[in-house]
């Protein structure tokens, strides 16, 4: 029984070259056809990283009570938006899944229990962008779900419980928008960034330049244009299981930068290269 076969996460996969971690923002569906500046940059990034054995993504698009990894040999594409052009809903990425190392987080976490899910697959927060870095769906992907009843420090701290992964050659990404406000959107084109977006992407930016992880943590004390960047955490908790792999002083680089539609940053975040 493979699932049984992992005990823990340092088990799962001998050591190999570290990979670096990763916080996407990924915006609307729409980047899942569209090209525009974010798509070629992630394309551009996807040619510059190393090829990781295994992916686990942390998704805006995956909020649970309680932590799940989803264990499915081909977890499906979950179109979970409406009321978007037929051609995103054609769309697949048929990547292979990872039970084994999803047995080795649910094994490894002490924190929390994680739980082990066969429903869910890669949802939009994890395929729009894998399409894009990863075009050929050969790289085995496996989700963590966000647990909504808990508060940032819990995130955090199971970010570093699976960080560990980056040295059995698994590359974490956490996909959100560290700006994401759905009620503020400017459909119009060229909408310019509001005051507190580029406020609050650029203060982010600054905290994570200068590794002051408590007050990442505790983003809501970052005052108004934290209440209007983040008007619900699910878009922005990803960065914390992203920030949560960075060793000591790891290098930290924004290979996406920009604020589209008025509200939403597309800045990613890419840690140890
Ligand atoms: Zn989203």
């Amino acid at each position: 029984m493979i699932l049984q076969r992992f005990k823990t996460i340092a088990d799962a996969h001998p050591a190999t070259q570290k990979m670096p971690v990763l916080f996407i923002g990924h915006g609307s569906p729409m980047n899942g056809i569209e090209e525009n500046q974010y798509v070629s940059a992630w394309r551009a990034l996807g040619e510059t990283l190393p090829r990781p054995q295994v992916i686990l993504c942390i998704s805006a698009h995956w909020l649970t009570e309680g932590t799940w990894v989803h264990i499915g040999e081909k977890p499906k594409t979950i179109h979970d938006f409406w009321g978007f052009p037929e051609e995103l809903y054609q769309l697949t990425y048929p990547c292979p899944g990872a039970p084994a190392y999803a047995a080795a987080v649910r094994n490894g976490v002490r924190s929390t229990e994680v739980w082990l899910d066969t429903d869910w697959g890669v949802d939009h927060g994890t395929w729009i962008v894998m399409r894009r870095l990863f075009p050929n769906a050969d790289i085995p992907v496996f989700q963590m779900s966000i647990d909504i009843s808990k508060p940032s420090e819990f995130h955090y701290a199971v970010g570093r419980e699976v960080a560990s992964l980056r040295e059995r050659g698994v590359l974490i990404v956490g996909s959100g928008n560290l700006v994401h406000n759905l009620g503020r959107i400017a459909y119009e084109p060229g909408a310019k960034p509001y005051d507190w977006a580029v406020e609050f992407d650029a203060r982010i930016r600054e905290l994570l330049l200068g590794g002051d992880i408590a007050s990442l943590i505790a983003y809501e004390r970052l005052g108004h244009a934290a209440t209007l960047a983040v008007p619900t955490p699910d878009h922005y908790w990803p960065l914390l299981y992203a920030l949560a792999g960075r060793a000591k002083d790891e290098c930290i680089t924004f290979p996406v930068e920009g604020i589209t539609h008025g509200s939403i940053s597309m800045r990613a975040v890419c840690i140890g290269m």
